[in-house]
């Protein structure tokens, strides 16, 4: 319920095999409003007809971005589309994506969710041979090394398997070209990427969440390492990692269990909302509470407040109400502005609060404002203690790959021990889940998993700039 660590895109990736289906550019908006959570800052929709790429982008939410006007315009059997939340130091119309590019082998559109660690150097190095840049952004670049890339080889799949050597980060990425669809997971399988079928179309999307919503079944995750292509015949693919290690040598991000993937998705194996059940009772066990009743931060502390009912036997009940229509303050950046926007996001149920010993739930807590916010309004209300318990290990480090990461300076577990947290926070007790339980309650996935924001270990290693910023530096 803190000012989350925000995922910054989303995905969603469709090539319909028998060109006859007249909806593409509707099944991919349903696509990424299912992936909204991603990324709310713009969206975008790029189609393929019959060799004419056909694009609509803009900023906002998929839903204002998009009307009908738009979407009966976008015709064509394949398109890509992309949700996106800017990294701190990116506006503008420039990194709204897709972006299309017409190179020397045709028209490519590309999609990414990530962050490439050396685009900075590979940008300069790219000017240097001539390369000339329209944005600021790392796509850009990976379009520029395919289009260079694609002189010298036979397919498009080995420029991209040549970008993929020269690359170092964190991605899932579409490349659309005018006859196929291309998907790729980044070696280490950071970011997750899934296959997923329906009718005669073929399908690839950052979370299966999004295919529930057309009635599309799912295949599979693309594994890491992955270059996936999807064509009027099928799909193929080529494996930069061996297919027997791919998934056990992976390091799919923990953060997309703790907060960033829908609860009704699963990567990689594993059920996202399960997996976060399991962290709750894990919590419980290593965390007890002499409670009355256990409440979730909404929503994203629901199923491991559930676990924690569970395995503690603490009534689960609600208090904390989420209204879904928050609009502006109107007075900004004062602390009775930040105060006014939670008291306008979230409400305490007076009767469920008072007089009671209440453990609140949250998945994670990063700068702790509104966490600190809720505590108070629940002691106003009448609560009689207020125990926070949190779903993942204190945030310590920023993100590399891909997930908005506040200034290292904002992570207030960098600097502050526990007691000082819950004292700034003003909980009665305050219990962080280990690391050990966290990675225990995603058993069974096939991946193992990226967990640097939590640990300092990244395992694709930090971009130059961050230098010693990174204890851990690989
Ligand atoms: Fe995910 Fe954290 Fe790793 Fe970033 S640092 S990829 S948020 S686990
Ligand atoms: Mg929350």
């Amino acid at each position: 319920m803190s000012k989350k660590w925000q995922e910054e895109c989303g995905v969603f990736g469709i090539l319909d095999t028998r060109k006859t289906n007249p909806d593409i550019s509707k099944l991919t908006y349903y696509g990424i409003f299912s992936l909204q959570h991603r990324g709310q800052a713009s969206a975008g929709i790029v189609v393929n007809h019959d060799g004419q790429f056909l694009c609509h982008k803009a900023h906002g939410l998929v839903a204002d971005v998009f009307d009908d006007l738009h979407l009966g315009t976008l015709t064509g059997h394949a398109a890509i589309g992309h949700v996106r939340t800017p990294a701190p130091n990116e506006s503008g119309y420039d990194v709204v994506q897709p972006m299309q590019i017409k190179s020397h082998s045709g028209q490519i559109a590309i999609s990414i969710n990530g962050s490439i660690l050396n685009a900075n150097e590979l940008r300069d190095s790219l000017k240097e041979i001539g390369a000339i840049f329209q944005t600021t952004a790392d796509f850009e670049v990976l379009l520029s090394l395919i289009a260079r890339n694609r002189v010298s080889t036979d397919t498009l799949e080995g420029a991209i398997q040549k970008m993929m050597g020269e690359i170092k980060g964190a991605y899932a990425l579409l490349v659309m070209s005018e006859d196929r669809i291309i998907g790729v997971r980044d070696p280490l399988g950071l970011r997750p990427l899934v296959l997923g079928k329906k009718d005669d179309m073929y399908l690839l999307a950052s979370e299966n969440c999004a295919f529930d919503a057309i009635g599309a079944e799912t295949i599979r995750d693309v594994l890491p390492g992955e270059i996936i292509t999807i064509t009027e015949e099928g799909y193929s693919s080529i494996y930069t990692v061996p297919e027997c290690d791919a998934h056990k040598n992976g390091k799919l991000c923990i953060f997309e269990f703790v907060y960033l993937a829908r609860p009704d998705s699963f990567i990689d194996g594993t059920s996202v909302y399960e997996s976060r059940v399991q962290t709750g009772r894990a919590l419980a066990r290593e965390c007890p509470c002499d409670a009355d009743l256990v409440v979730a931060a909404p929503d994203s502390g629901i199923a491991a407040a559930i676990g924690y009912a569970q395995e503690s036997g603490i009534t689960y009940g609600q208090a904390l109400l989420k209204n879904r229509y928050v609009g502006r303050t109107f007075i900004e950046g004062t602390q009775a502005a930040r105060e006014m926007a939670v008291r306008l996001k979230f409400s305490v149920l007076k009767t469920a609060v008072k007089g009671k010993k209440i453990v609140i739930v949250d998945d994670s807590v990063v700068r702790g404002t509104t966490t600190k916010h809720i505590i108070s309004f629940l002691r106003e209300e009448g609560a009689k203690e207020v125990h926070l318990r949190v779903a993942s290990p204190p945030v310590k480090y920023p993100c590399y790959y891909g997930v908005s990461a506040s200034e290292a300076e904002m992570l207030p577990a960098r600097s502050m021990s526990v007691e000082e947290i819950r004292d700034m926070l003003g909980a009665d007790s305050l219990g962080y889940v280990s690391l050990e339980g966290l990675k225990a309650s995603t058993e069974g996935a096939l991946c193992g998993h990226c967990s640097a924001c939590f640990d300092g270990i990244f395992p694709a290693g930090v971009p130059a700039e961050a230098g010693e910023a990174s204890p851990h530096k690989i």
